[in-house]
């Protein structure tokens, strides 16, 4: 199909970036985004700087502004959506400091209208659509499971009896394609099944944690969507899977401050945030040894991260001059992986 020739030119990994808009307290505020591209550009001034070390110019598969709407971010990530049908796995990624707009972008707000619906609902809602228009020839299965990776600890966010169990990460059970075999799998068929179990999921979350947003921004949320299609006519089979991941993030502790557990969540979140790093820059590359080893959310992804699979990161940045050092490094990670 076009598509995969143009993926073909491209490569397999994308990256996106996207600009939030300022709070509505901030607005008038000076911002540290100086330019940005149709082409994919995007220059930042340092606030506390002149001359020309001011500024900094980033390139990347596309910059949206802070007023591009959820559904214009995915018009450029609906093609890697379908080829999940056709049998490939694809990583979408959100990364950046915590209140960027990671969650923004991948879920929308709570309780959302479908304007606002985030890349997660959008896919399945498409999933749903073209599995729908191929009835003809193809009967599509399709199944979700949604996981958080919490100081390297797997655990199901879809569990019904309350267990809070360990889950393990097995990376050789190719016959059903499943990582995480212990993790409850939900068929869905409809959008408003995704909407129950993101609420079931979004429950499971809060459970034992003090405040809901404190502990999604210190924790990665995958939320993973198996395709199996069978052709009716030859009865091959095809298997694609998608896999939505909400990162914890990605700002710096100081360490002189943070004690404790909130120092040893901030390492586990540094170790597996650069952990995914390099294993992106291994891939983009080409580097023959790919460090999959190094984090859980890496071994989780190893089948699909790499090979025929398709990723899209997407990099959130906050225009405020309080948040220019993070913006800088997100976008410095974000170069390192495109
Ligand atoms: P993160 O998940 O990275 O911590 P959130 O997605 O929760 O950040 O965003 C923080 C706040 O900013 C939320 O209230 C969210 O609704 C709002 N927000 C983020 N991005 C946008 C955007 N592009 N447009 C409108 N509001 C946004
Ligand atoms: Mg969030």
């Amino acid at each position: 199909e076009l598509y995969n020739q143009v993926q073909d030119l491209k490569g397999n990994i994308r990256v996106f970036c996207r600009v939030r808009p300022f709070h509505p307290d901030q607005i008038g505020n000076r911002s540290t985004i100086d330019y940005i591209g149709e082409d994919g550009s995007i220059v930042i001034a340092n606030p506390l700087k002149v001359g020309k070390d001011q500024r900094k110019s980033f390139t990347f598969n596309r910059v949206f502004n802070p007023s591009a709407a959820q559904e214009e971010v995915f018009l450029d990530t609906q093609p890697l959506i379908r080829s999940v049908l056709d049998g490939f796995n694809v990583c979408i990624f959100a990364y950046g400091q915590t209140g960027s707009g990671k969650t923004h972008t991948m879920t929308g707000p709570n309780n959302p209208s479908p304007s606002d619906w985030g890349v997660n609902l959008r896919a399945l809602n498409d999933l749903f659509h073209i599995s729908q228009s191929r009835k003809d020839h193809m009967t599509y299965g399709i199944g979700v499971q949604m996981i958080e990776i919490y100081n390297e600890q797997v655990k199901d966010l879809l569990s019904t009896d309350g267990s809070n169990k360990r889950l393990e990460i097995r990376n050789n059970s190719q016959q059903n394609g499943l990582n995480v075999p212990d993790a409850s799998m939900m068929s869905v068929n409809c959008t408003q099944d995704v909407l129950d179990l993101m609420s079931l999921g979004h429950k499971n979350r809060a459970v034992g944690s003090t405040a809901l947003n404190e502990r999604s921004s210190r924790s990665h949320s995958v939320l993973t969507v198996h395709v199996k299609g069978i052709d009716q006519v030859s009865g091959a089979i095809l298997r694609g899977c998608l896999h939505l991941v909400d990162l914890a993030g990605s700002e710096r502790v100081d360490k002189s401050e943070a004690t404790g557990d909130r120092l040893k969540e901030a390492q586990h979140i540094n170790k597996s945030l650069s952990a995914l790093g390099d294993v992106i820059a291994a891939l983009a590359q080409k580097n023959s040894h790919v460090p999959y080893r190094n984090s859980k959310l890496t071994q989780l992804l190893q089948g699909s991260l790499g090979g025929q699979a398709k990723t899209l990161m997407f990099v959130h940045i906050s225009p405020d001059e309080e948040s220019y050092s993070e913006t800088l490094s997100t976008l410095k990670f974000a170069e390192r992986v495109a």
